[in-house]
C-alpha cells in the first residue's frame, strides 16, 4: 500500500482486503465509506463486529450458529426427527430452511474433505453425526453437501462411514438439479425444493 496512507487506515484495509470477495482495492473503498459515515454508526458497526463471538454460539445439537442452544430448529418438536439433512456449514443449512419445503432436522459437518488444503476426516464432525445417529431416532441421513469434487469425495466418505456404523440408517443425497460445481449455499429454492424432493439413495 502507498507509504502515505496513514497507520490506521493502513490497518483497517489489509483487514477488510481479508475478506471474501474484498481484494485491496474494494477494501480501501469500504473502509472510505465507512469514513463518510456518521460517527456513531461507525461506532456501533464497530462495536457489533466486536460482539459478535460473545453473542454467538454454536448449537450443541446440530452445529449451527445461534444465540442460545439447542437452536430454534433443533428445539422446534414440529419437525421430523427421523430425517437429518448433513451440510457442509452452517449457510448451507440457512439456504436449505428458507425454502421451508424440509421438515426435518438438521447437521453441520463443519467443512469438507480436501486433503491438499490438509483437510481431513479429523477436521468434519464426525463425532457429533454418529452420537446423533446413536441415538436411533434417524432413519435418513440427507447428504446436502454441494456438487463440487470436494464434496462428492466428503459424500462417500460420509456414506461409508455411516453404512459401517448404522446400518438401520438410509443414506440419501440431493438428486438432479445441482449444477456440477455446484454449492448449496447459492442454489435457488426451486433448484433445492426439486433435488430434496427427487434425492437418491446413495
Ligand atoms: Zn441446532
Amino acid at each position: 500500500m502507498h507509504e502515505r496512507v496513514p497507520e490506521p487506515l493502513k490497518v483497517l484495509v489489509e483487514q477488510l482486503a481479508r475478506l471474501p470477495g474484498l481484494g485491496p482495492k474494494s477494501a480501501m473503498r469500504a473502509a472510505m465509506t465507512l469514513l463518510k459515515w456518521p460517527l456513531s454508526e461507525t461506532r456501533r458497526l464497530g462495536a457489533n463486529i466486536g460482539e459478535l463471538r460473545d453473542k454467538l454460539h454454536l448449537c450443541a445439537r446440530c452445529g449451527g450458529l445461534c444465540e442460545r442452544t439447542p437452536c430454534p430448529v433443533c428445539s422446534d418438536p414440529a419437525r421430523a426427527a427421523d430425517a437429518l439433512c448433513l451440510v457442509a456449514e452452517w449457510d448451507s443449512m440457512l439456504t436449505l430452511d428458507e425454502g421451508g419445503f424440509y421438515r426435518g432436522q438438521y447437521m453441520v459437518l463443519g467443512g469438507l474433505l480436501a486433503p491438499l488444503d490438509n483437510q481431513g476426516a479429523d477436521s468434519l464432525e464426525l463425532d457429533r453425526l454418529s452420537a446423533r445417529l446413536a441415538e436411533g431416532e434417524v432413519r435418513e441421513l440427507i447428504l446436502a453437501l454441494g456438487a463440487t469434487v470436494e464434496a462428492d469425495n466428503t459424500a462417500t466418505f460420509v456414506r461409508n462411514f455411516v453404512a459401517s456404523r448404522f446400518a438401520h440408517v438410509r443414506v440419501t443425497r440431493l438428486a438432479q438439479g445441482i449444477p456440477l460445481g455446484g454449492e448449496v449455499k447459492f442454489m435457488d429454492r426451486e433448484t433445492l425444493r426439486q433435488s430434496l424432493q427427487y434425492r437418491q439413495s446413495f
